[in-house]
């Protein structure tokens, strides 16, 4: 018998694959904005939503931070 775990990643940042985002969390205004071209550390994203520019930092842990530019 196996115990079920919930595999959700508590973490809720969006991770780099490739050393890419394909998403991100406004911090404006909470809406999640898909990334289909990706973009990477120092790349400028706008939100969809609400128009918010935000330059893109990624932290030691390799955690996705936005600042509002
Ligand atoms: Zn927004």
């Amino acid at each position: 018998m196996s115990a079920t775990y919930d595999l959700d990643d508590d973490d809720d940042a969006p991770k780099a694959k490739g050393g890419l985002f394909y998403e991100f969390d406004c911090t404006e205004c909470d809406a999640n904005n898909p990334w289909a071209e990706g973009f990477k550390a120092k790349d400028e994203v706008t939100c969809h939503y609400c128009g918010q520019s935000f330059e893109a930092r990624v932290s030691e842990e390799g955690k996705l931070k936005l600042k509002p530019i």
